[in-house]
């Protein structure tokens, strides 16, 4: 497989950085592919502007989605941002590795997406109508590719469970399981989770690194999340709620995934 891996992490001698080191070895290891986008390292922008528009006019009220639609379609896109389209197109399994700050990714892989995720890229793509909103959810440009996070924690296992008070670690990571990978069409395997990392030592990193290795052997048939597909019956269109007779009685997150 060709395997994209976008790691968001300052220093390389860090917990991340070793397991990125690790990962990349073990996947080549296996006669994979690798591309890794690290971000800190490329000095990557994370904000959106009328720069990554090459064709943008001075004076123009800047619509963000509009701008981004221009540049896709045109090909006046800034090149940063074609580089790492071009890394999506050819990867088939994209992996995003960073560390939870507050409870999330860090801003500038937010920022990744923001600006590589162009308007007819990943989102905007396909017949909008009473039968087919989009091609998204399921559909889309990242359709047959699949995805999935490495994400370190400083909180327990427990903090994160499901009556812990971070909250359940899946319900946090659902906007960017669902709304960042499932949208545009990855299919999206179960994170790969370090919590506690700060008590690492090299006897716990060698565990951490076998439980990981034996995780990227198996990218290609570990069962995705089941999450429901946006076009195919489940939802009313275009209200987008879940039909009456589906999931009866459930809402919230969990009610998405089959
Ligand atoms: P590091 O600090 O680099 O390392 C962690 C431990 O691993 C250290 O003890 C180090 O010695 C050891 N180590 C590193 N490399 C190796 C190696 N090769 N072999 C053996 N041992 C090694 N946590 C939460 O749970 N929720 C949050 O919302 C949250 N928000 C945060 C916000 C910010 C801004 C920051 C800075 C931290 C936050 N944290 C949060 C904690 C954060 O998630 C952890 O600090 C992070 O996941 C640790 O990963 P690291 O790569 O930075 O580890």
């Amino acid at each position: 497989m060709n395997v994209l891996i976008v790691y968001a992490h300052p220093e390389p001698r860090s917990l991340n950085g070793a397991l990125r080191d690790f990962a990349v070895r073990r996947l080549q290891a296996a006669g994979h592919r690798v591309q890794v986008s690290d971000l800190y390292a490329m000095r990557w922008n994370p904000l959106i502007g009328t720069q990554d528009s090459l064709a943008f006019e001075a004076g123009q009220r800047f619509d963000v989605s509009m701008a981004s639609k221009q540049a896709y379609e045109s090909g006046t896109q800034s090149a940063d941002i074609a580089a790492e389209q071009d890394k999506l197109r050819w990867a088939d399994m994209l992996i995003l590795q960073f560390p939870l700050w507050w409870f999330t990714m860090p801003a500038i892989l937010k920022g990744w997406i923001d600006r590589v995720y162009a308007c007819g890229f990943a989102y905007g793509v396909g017949e909008h109508s009473d039968r087919h909103w989009g091609d998204r959810y399921g559909e889309g440009r990242m359709s047959g590719k699949r995805a999935m996070l490495i994400v370190t924690t400083g909180g327990w296992e427990s903090h994160y469970a499901s009556r812990g008070i971070n909250g359940p670690i899946d319900d946090l990571l659902f906007p960017i399981h669902h709304g960042v990978l499932h949208y545009p069409g990855f299919s999206v395997l179960p994170p790969y989770l370090v919590h506690r990392a700060g008590r690492t030592d090299a006897v716990r990193f060698t565990a951490i690194c076998e439980a990981l290795g034996e995780r990227l052997d198996s990218l290609a048939s570990t069962p995705p999340i089941a999450f429901r597909r946006q076009n195919f019956g489940d939802y009313e269109i275009p209200a987008l709620t879940l039909r009456d007779d589906v999931a009866p009685g459930r809402s919230g997150f969990g009610a998405h995934v089959e």
